[in-house]
């Protein structure tokens, strides 16, 4: 029988430790957003994420700005926010509109309250193989829930299908950490063959934005499928594998919606927490 992984258990576990954290440290814990645009996807992510941080005690802060605010004025907004005392985590909700370049946007945050873990030096970090970042939060919520449900890596063959920075790269960097061990190929948009490299995979993540990109006949017997992807269809969410047919074949898989996106969730307000105990073992 296939086993439904889903993200609701492991992401409540997080967020018992997180509320614990936060009781610990006699402290007010933020975490800021910014939201610029009107796009309803983004829209209700930033819902669910203050809606999330209420239920741990963290407090937020919503910086919902026109999508067509211009360049320098989305900078000054994040400036603003590293300087801001209140806010111990920063979360700039992608994708930016058109014309606004978001590498630009992150790389200004402040690394220290970096709470998506998107900024080059918590990248860095993760590279490194580093602790004291914040670790990018989908890639951190796919290893713990991994790890909630005692799914092996060692040794194992993990395909993930996605270079990104907010996804695919950072995952494979998890994956193929001493504390892993997996094996791991990438593979994108170039890749020739995608079935014959997916069909080896012990561990397949796919995070391509492409509904239907996986079927049956990509995924090996037994393998671990993880959905990362989020695509609208016909007014509903499915992810980027084609569920049905995979669940004949995989020994487990995530569902969409419910998979992986609490626990997307879930990591940033352990990011955060995490950021606001650094700021204050450093006295800043
Ligand atoms: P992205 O920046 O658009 O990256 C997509 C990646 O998939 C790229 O590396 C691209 O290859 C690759 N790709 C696209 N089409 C492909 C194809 N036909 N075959 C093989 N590879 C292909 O997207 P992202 O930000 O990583 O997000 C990926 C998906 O995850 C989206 O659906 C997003 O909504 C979802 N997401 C979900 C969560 C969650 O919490 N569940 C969190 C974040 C994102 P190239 O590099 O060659 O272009």
């Amino acid at each position: 029988m296939t086993q439904l992984l889903t993200g609701k258990e492991p992401a409540q576990a997080i967020k018992d430790e997180v509320a614990e954290r936060i009781n610990a440290l006699n402290k007010r814990v933020g975490l800021a957003t910014v939201l610029v645009g009107d796009d309803p996807a983004s829209e209700v992510y930033v819902r669910m994420k203050h809606k999330a941080a209420a239920t741990v005690g963290m407090y937020t802060y919503d910086h919902h700005i026109p999508g067509d605010t211009p360049q320098d004025e989305v900078e000054d907004l994040v400036r603003g926010l590293n300087a801001d005392p209140a806010v111990d985590g920063i979360l700039v909700q992608l994708p930016l509109p058109d014309g606004l370049d978001p590498d630009a946007v992150i790389d200004l945050i402040e690394p220290g309250k970096d709470a998506d873990g998107l900024h080059p030096h918590s990248l860095g970090l993760v590279v490194l193989e580093r602790s004291g970042g914040a670790v990018p939060a989908t890639p951190q919520g796919i290893m713990r829930m991994l790890d909630y449900y005692d799914i092996e890596t060692e040794g194992k063959l993990a395909v993930i299908i996605g270079r990104s920075r907010l996804v695919g790269r950072p995952m494979g960097l998890l994956l193929n950490h001493k504390s892993a061990n997996a094996t791991v190929v990438f593979a994108h948009s170039r890749t020739r063959d995608l079935p014959a490299i997916t069909r080896q995979a012990d561990i397949l993540i796919v995070a391509a934005g492409r509904p239907g990109l996986v079927t049956a006949d990509g995924v090996k017997p037994g393998a671990v499928v993880v959905d990362v992807g989020i695509n609208r269809v016909d007014e509903k969410l499915v992810g980027d594998v084609d569920f049905e047919s995979i669940s004949e074949v995989a020994s487990a898989i995530t569902p969409v919606p419910g998979g992986v996106g609490p626990m997307t969730i879930a990591s940033l307000l352990l990011n955060t927490v995490v950021l606001a105990e650094s700021r204050i073992a450093a006295g800043t």
